[in-house]
């Protein structure tokens, strides 16, 4: 018999939405006349149309492909230069970072990007990752074989924990103990917290000392207003030796249903092969990338281009003020109500501790049961996110006011 991937065999998640949809079905099942006043704020799904410029960039790609004179075929499979030229000056260059238009490649998005660099790294690192953490850095070297057998409480044997907890404001310290791959997620998803200046420079000290590789998500830059803190990791020192970063227009441009995103690897970038021989990471990637994928569709590449036009800029930048109105509106209520509210500032995400000692999923039923308000237990993002439940900003303005008033079903003597 042919034989599987046993390591998929290990997962124990895929077990945090699932769950998330089962109870709320089973509310609903059990309270019809309350179905239609269900609003969800778990996932982390965006709600509002796509900017102007994309979807008029994307019309334009469209009708050129229906002309002989402009049609195109496949495209480069990393991207087409003008596209990268713009993210490059964009996203870097503009801020003082040294990136190059050619150590920009385009995907479908951050996930496959994260899930995919495993591809190009050897067996056996060691892998460190947050707690609570996007699960997805945890799933994908499970399923690589980079971890043990999940542990019983949470969590996979073989990986470096970093806790995120109230006292270290929810920021992940470097480990004493060693590890090869570190992911860092800022501003964070679930927590919302933002690493500083100071915290990235201590990581890419940490990773030099270590011959370690960080892999830097920043899915959420864009959210970022505070213009003390760094919205790339290669506004830090060092960091081109040693980080590669994700990024996507998922969250900036609404992208989530477009797809597209992007993976910067800087060409001093070196990890060593079985024999000790240093081998450039961005040679890699480039062989996977031209190996493995036709690249992204051309209506798609002119979307994302589009936004960083001028008329683009201002229109992502409306977005994004507009979901970090609705997190402020959200920490508002909280804190209200006596609750400890992070994130928020900086992010789509609102981190909020439960109250009258209820743990994650008692205050994510309390709140199902008695308001209809979905959001996501800190618990499902590991063991520190117990005491935690997040809500997603990711709404519309009317639905983001309801919620703030029906959480007041936590406030202390309401239910
Ligand atoms: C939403 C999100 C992404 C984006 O994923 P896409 O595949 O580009 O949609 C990446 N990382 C984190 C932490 C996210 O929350």
């Amino acid at each position: 018999m042919f034989r599987i991937n046993d390591n998929y065999l290990k997962l124990t998640a895929g077990y945090l939405f699932p769950e998330i949809s089962r109870r709320v079905h089973a509310f609903t099942q059990a309270n019809p006349a309350l179905a239609s006043r269900v609003i969800r704020c778990g996932i982390g799904d965006v709600t509002e149309p796509l900017p102007v410029a994309a979807v008029t960039a994307m019309h334009e790609a469209v009708d050129a492909l229906s002309k002989h004179d402009s049609f195109r075929g496949y495209p480069p499979a990393t991207g087409y230069d003008f596209v990268r030229r713009a993210i490059a000056d964009g996203d870097f260059r503009s801020r003082g970072c040294i990136v190059a238009d050619d150590e920009v490649f385009l995907s479908d998005g951050s996930k496959p990007d994260a899930s995919a660099i495993l591809e190009i790294l050897g067996p056996g690192n060691r892998i460190a990752i947050s707690d609570p953490v996007y699960p997805v850095y945890a799933d994908t070297n499970v399923m690589a074989g980079n971890s043990g057998p999940a542990l019983r409480g949470g969590g996979y044997e073989g990986f470096v924990y970093l806790p995120c907890t109230e006292d270290n404001a929810f920021a992940p310290c470097p480990p004493k103990e060693h590890a090869d791959v570190v992911y860092l997620c800022s501003p964070n998803n679930p927590t919302g917290s933002v690493l500083d200046r100071a915290a990235l420079a201590r990581w890419v000290e940490w990773a030099h000392a270590h011959h370690a590789l960080i892999l830097f998500d920043a899915a959420y830059a864009d959210f970022i207003r505070d213009p003390s803190l760094p919205q790339s990791i290669y506004e830090i020192e060092g960091a081109r030796r040693c980080a590669i970063e994700f990024r996507s227009f998922s969250k900036v441009g609404g992208f989530t249903g477009v797809r597209c995103g992007y993976t910067v690897v800087p060409k001093e970038l070196v990890g060593a092969a079985a024999d000790g021989t240093r081998v450039a990471l961005h040679d890699l990637w480039m062989r996977r990338w031209a190996t493995c994928s036709n690249g992204v569709s051309w209506p798609v590449q002119c979307a994302a281009a589009a936004l960083y036009s001028a008329e683009g800029r201002g229109q992502t930048r409306a977005l994004t003020d507009f979901y970090l109105a609705n997190a402020a509106i959200l920490a508002r209520a909280c804190t209200a109500l006596g609750l400890r509210a992070f994130g928020a500032a900086n992010s789509p995400y609102v981190w909020v501790s439960c109250p009258r000692g209820l743990g994650s999923w008692e205050t994510f039923d309390l709140l199902l049961q008695h308001a209809q308000v979905v959001t996501t237990p800190g618990a499902g993002f590991g063991r520190c996110g117990e005491g935690f439940i997040r809500i997603s900003a990711f709404n519309s303005r009317a639905n983001v006011e309801e919620v703030a008033r029906r959480i007041g079903v936590l406030a202390p003597a309401a239910v």
